[in-house]
């Protein structure tokens, strides 16, 4: 049976959707994008990540193609319609297509694009997390990352370096030394002293939705929290490591820059905090 994908209002199977030649995602990286982890047929933080949709696309004056109560149901119908019980649903929503210029045309309409990749090995990585090892590199991004924007050229050449490294992620370091954040993922410590700590959201990071649950859950937790940002150094030396994201939960680092984090496992409070997220998400 072949998977589905809904491009401006029309579900059709995915090896035949298409934008047009000029969409201005593609021409400029004038769009907007989300992600969101779908367990057990159910989508996770659904409206933590609708909620930073609308807030991206406000900045940047695009209008929402529909309603968030219509783009949850033709996401819905997507899910139901690619049997999806582990995977991840992308959605991007374009300024739209018109002529080629940097001034948009006055009447252009926003496209948007639906599409679901099945992924049941989320469902053991539930289970077992993989033990992640990192590199950093400079943060070579534009001054408003907070905006999830489908411009991500710095964030796949770090990456690509990490994977030539056989590393799994990379976290990017402002021009003083700190980590912003990862590629893909929001960057954390815990400090030899057992404080956790996150940098501040600014515009130098994205807002991350796993960390806007896990920094929830700190209540629940009797450790100390800090929003601040920390240096490669202090990353290095620090007790235990881990990133957030939507399709890691909270995942284990292990290696940075080839320097072991801690006992080069899975940390004990690392643990708590993956637990915590796992079940108030309802993994
Ligand atoms: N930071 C960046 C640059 C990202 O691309 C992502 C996710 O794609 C994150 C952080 C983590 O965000 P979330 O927890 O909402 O998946």
């Amino acid at each position: 049976m072949p998977s589905y994908a809904f491009v401006d209002g029309q579900y059709m199977p995915r090896h035949l959707a298409q934008l047009p030649l000029e969409d201005r995602a593609t021409n400029f990286g004038d769009g907007i994008y989300e992600v969101w982890v779908v367990a057990q047929g159910k989508l996770v933080d659904e409206q933590k990540h609708f909620a930073r949709l609308e807030r991206s696309l406000g900045e940047l004056q695009i209008p929402m193609p529909m309603g968030r109560p219509a783009l949850a149901q033709h996401i819905q119908r997507l899910i139901r319609r690619n049997n999806i019980r582990f995977g991840t649903v992308y959605l991007q929503i374009s300024r739209g297509a018109s002529k080629r210029d940097h001034v948009p045309a006055a009447d252009i309409v926003p496209s948007l694009t639906i599409f679901t990749n099945n992924k049941p090995a989320l469902a053991d990585a539930r289970l077992s997390p993989k033990p992640l090892k990192i590199i950093t590199g400079p943060d070579l991004r534009w001054a408003r990352r907070d905006i999830k924007s489908t411009s991500l050229l710095p964030n796949v050449m770090l990456r690509m370096e990490a994977h030539q490294q056989g590393c799994h992620e990379a976290w990017m370091v402002d021009d003083q030394g700190f980590v912003t954040e990862g590629t893909s993922s929001s960057s954390w410590i815990v400090t030899p002293e057992k404080v956790v700590v996150t940098r501040a959201l600014t515009n130098d990071i994205l807002p991350g939705v796993t960390r806007d649950t896990v920094r929830e859950l700190m209540s629940q937790s009797n450790h100390k929290f800090e929003e601040r940002a920390f240096s490669v150094e202090e990353a290095e030396q620090a007790a235990e490591a881990f990133i957030t994201s939507a399709t890691n939960f909270v995942g284990p680092v292990v290696e940075i820059n080839g320097v072991t984090i801690g006992h080069g496992q899975i940390g004990e409070v690392t643990t708590i905090l993956r637990d915590l997220y796992l079940r108030a998400a309802g993994l």
